[in-house]
């Protein structure tokens, strides 16, 4: 029989710096081409696709806050950066035919449409990618916390965190060469040892929720297939 995608329904984390590529700052082109046409070959699966997206290639709110600027100004800042990022790769997506929408936390009407819980399920069963940028619309918070609560809204199967690294190691491997991935870990384990999955917050709200968390490597080719596949590709964090 043909094999069967193993969720229905997931959230995808991509950070800021999976747009980079090799640059330094802001958008890479062909990094985001590249990413769009692995998320169009989990949506001809049948797969539903939500993403939030961060923007750490942009501005990140921690650092200019210890520079002395006020923390919840820097981090709306980089909730808008989030923005840019959500129609870069909605652009992308619009190039390849991939239909997508995108829906802010915070309200730029003229720029996306405000965040509506029941629209963005509705645009998911309808195979549209939704896009959610802003992050939680809140300053102190990140990203990945944003990941966590619109999966768990979604109802998605699992949160996708791409990251660098094509899962969670005992050690650095960039570092440690002998260092080994774990297949599988407790959210428990993942906190208690301080693994760098997600940030704690996030992590308390996906072992609170029982939604499991994937990490895997963006940058490595076909990852997010066989991630979605259901085969032995990074780590998967559960309870
Ligand atoms: N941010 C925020 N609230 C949120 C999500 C993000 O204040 O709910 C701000 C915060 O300043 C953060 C920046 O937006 O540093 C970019 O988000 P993040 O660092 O999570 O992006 P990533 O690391 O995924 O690129």
């Amino acid at each position: 029989s043909v094999p069967r995608p193993a969720y229905r329904r997931i959230l995808l984390k991509l950070s800021g710096e999976a747009l980079m590529g090799e640059d330094s700052y802001g958008i890479n082109r062909a990094t985001v081409e590249r990413i769009v046409a692995e998320v169009k070959d989990v949506m001809v699966l049948g797969v539903q696709v939500a993403i939030v997206i961060g923007g750490g290639n942009i501005f990140r709110g921690v650092a200019p806050a210890a520079a002395g600027m006020d923390r919840a100004t820097a981090d709306y800042i980089g909730m808008l950066a989030t923005v840019m990022n959500a129609l870069a790769l909605q652009d992308a997506m619009h190039r390849v035919g991939l239909p997508s929408r995108v829906q802010s936390a915070l309200n730029i009407e003229q720029v996306a449409e405000p965040y509506i819980r029941g629209k963005a399920m509705r645009y998911l069963e309808e195979g549209k990618v939704v896009i959610f940028a802003a992050g939680t619309g809140n300053p102190f918070f990140t990203t990945d916390t944003a990941a966590a609560l619109r999966g768990m809204e979604m109802n998605v199967d699992v949160v996708l965190k791409a990251t660098k690294v094509d899962g969670v190691y005992t050690d650095d491997p960039m570092t440690h060469p002998d260092a080994m991935r774990y297949q599988r870990l407790t959210f428990d384990e993942a906190i208690i040892r301080n693994l760098r999955v997600m940030d704690a917050t996030a992590l308390t709200l996906c072992r609170d929720q029982k939604l499991p968390v994937k990490v895997f490597s963006i940058f490595k080719p076909g990852a997010l297939k066989r991630v979605v596949m259901g085969e032995d590709e990074g780590t998967l964090v559960e309870c």
